[in-house]
Formats: C-alpha cells, sequence, structure tokens
C-alpha cells in the first residue's frame, strides 16, 4: 500500500486526507492518504524522511510551501510562484515541486461556465494563494487587478504577472468594474471576521469566487444577493487535488467523488 500526505502546521482540520482518500479508493488504488503536522524548520527532515519510505507523494499547506523551494526542484510554474503545494518523488531520489492552487482555481471558474480570456478580473490578496491564482488567470488572458490590505504586495505581484496593484481602499471602485472577483485572502473563514467589500458593490452579470472553502462567506451572501453568480471555494480545493492525483499517479481523478466527500465531511464538522 503507498501512503500519501498532506503536510501543515496546523493541519488537524484539513479536509484533503477525506478527499484524497475518496479518490483513491474510487479509483481502486491501494493508497492511504494521511495528515501530518511538521514544523517549518523540520520540514526538509520530514520530505527526505517521507521520500526514504516509499511515500507515494506529498500535499504541502501553511506554511510550508514556500519554505519547500529549499528541498524539492520547483517546475517552472512553482519557481515562478515561489510556493510548492504537491511532492513527487521520482526515480534516483528526485524531489519535484509543483503548485496546482491556480489551475484548480481555473478550473473552477471554467467549471461554473466562466472564461476569463480578455475579461477584467479582480483578485483581493496577495498571499500565496492570490500570487497562484493571478499568475494562472494572467496566462490566461484576463486583465488583472490586485488589491490588497499591505499594497506594497498587491504592486509587486502586479508587476510579476503584468496586471496593476491597489490597496483595499480602492475596492469601492474597483468591484463594479470587475467581471470576475475573487477573495484570495483569508478574511470570511471566522464567523466574526469584517466584511472585505461593501455588498453594494456587487452586481448582476458578475462573477464572485471566494476562496475561502470552509463555511458560506458574508462576501458570497451579499454578492448573490446582489444578483451575481457565486463560486465557494470548494471546487477549486478539489481541482488543486485533483492535479496532484494526475501528478503522483498519471491517473484522471474522480472530481465528483472528491467535491462530495468534502461537502460530507464539512456537513460532519
Ligand atoms: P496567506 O499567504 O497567509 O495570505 C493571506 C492574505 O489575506 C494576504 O493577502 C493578507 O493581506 C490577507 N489578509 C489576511 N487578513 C486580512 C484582513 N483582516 N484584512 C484584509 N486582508 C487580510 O494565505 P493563503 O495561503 O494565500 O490563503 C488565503 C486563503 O485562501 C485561506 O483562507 C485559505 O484557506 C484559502 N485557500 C483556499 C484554497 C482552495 O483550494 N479553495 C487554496 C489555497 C488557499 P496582507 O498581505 O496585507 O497581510
Amino acid at each position: 500500500m503507498l501512503v500519501y500526505a498532506v503536510f501543515g502546521d496546523p493541519v488537524k482540520h484539513s479536509l484533503s486526507p477525506a478527499m484524497q482518500n475518496a479518490a483513491f479508493s474510487a479509483l481502486g488504488l491501494s493508497a492511504r492518504y494521511l495528515a501530518f503536522r511538521v514544523r517549518w524548520e523540520r520540514l526538509r527532515d520530514a520530505i527526505l524522511g517521507a521520500e526514504a519510505m516509499g511515500f507515494g507523494g506529498l500535499n504541502l499547506t501553511i506554511p510550508l510551501k514556500e519554505e519547500a523551494l529549499k528541498v524539492v526542484v520547483p517546475d517552472e510554474n512553482a519557481a515562478a510562484m515561489g510556493a510548492v503545494n504537491t511532492v513527487a518523488f521520482g526515480e534516483g531520489g528526485r524531489i519535484r515541486g509543483y503548485n496546482t492552487d491556480g489551475w484548480g482555481a481555473l478550473r473552477a471558474l471554467e467549471g461554473a461556465g466562466v472564461r476569463v480570456g480578455g475579461r477584467r478580473v479582480l483578485v483581493i490578496g496577495a498571499g500565496g494563494a492570490a500570487k497562484a491564482i493571478a499568475r494562472q488567470l494572467a496566462l490566461s488572458g484576463a486583465e488583472v487587478s490586485i488589491a490588497n490590505r499591505d499594497p506594497r504586495r498587491a504592486l509587486d505581484l502586479a508587476v510579476a504577472v503584468g496586471g496593476r496593484g491597489y490597496s483595499l481602499a480602492d475596492l469601492d471602485r474597483l468591484v463594479p468594474e470587475a467581471d470576475v472577483v475573487v477573495n484570495a485572502t483569508s478574511v470570511g473563514m471566522r464567523e466574526d471576521d469584517p466584511r472585505l467589500v461593501e455588498g453594494s458593490l456587487f452586481r448582476e452579470g458578475q462573477t464572485v469566487f471566494d476562496i475561502v472553502y470552509n463555511r458560506e462567506t458574508e462576501l458570497l451572501k451579499d454578492a448573490a444577493g446582489a444578483g451575481a453568480q457565486v463560486l465557494d471555494g470548494i471546487p477549486m480545493l478539489v481541482w488543486q487535488g485533483a492535479l496532484s492525483i494526475e501528478i503522483w499517479t498519471g491517473r484522471k481523478a474522480p472530481v465528483d467523488v472528491m467535491e462530495r466527500a468534502v461537502r460530507e465531511e464539512l456537513r460532519n464538522r
């Protein structure tokens, strides 16, 4: 039996074991996916240990995605993003790093019938997930604007992806103008989080995508109330995990099974 794992700190609430184990079962693979709390300063030991023990592959989550670049050989995409969320073990001890977050976001949007090419996309946030999403959507032909609490990070990301960078104070103007609004911050994960966007700024004909996946956020409730198309973070979670499976096994991942497993796990919490 092959062992796969997600490393993170904290990692207790990760949905990946439920999602990936459901996928392995549906594919008829003899594999088990586990979660391990790994401190960032022990990441090298943990990755080398997993390779030595013959693990099938790894996912990495907060706060390990950047640190992993010191241990693995990243592909061009992960190197450009400065973050790795998928680790694959190859012949002769080769350890490769990938980042499937941006692709996951693109597939989630496409699955909802949203094409980003030539459209105005506003990404709120400039952290790890925002970097992956802004890069992928820009590569797919979107006109990308980035607004972040720390505007310097928005400007740096805008330069990297060929977009424009702003502060959150510009949201009043940017939100109504955008065809697609992506919340790529962690705001909304907790019930008592403040509102990032005034609800009256959303409009019909717009798509609002919140990558937070642990609860229905106020942002999405407001956007739906304004008649916008809404998309939560679960399809992105599923697609980024699906691509990890395809990297590790070469098999097409059963995304419907994975999405059902994630939604059931969330209902049972
Ligand atoms: P991160 O690197 O820590 O970035 C956090 C981002 O949120 C930064 O832009 C930060 O702004 C902003 N932020 C945090 N608190 C804020 C506040 N009170 N007001 C305004 N902005 C605030 O985290 P990440 O890895 O990008 O993850 C962000 C979120 O995406 C998390 O909720 C995570 O669970 C989710 N996520 C979802 C998926 C999925 O598949 N659906 C995948 C990856 C991540 P500053 O730069 O100013 O600090």
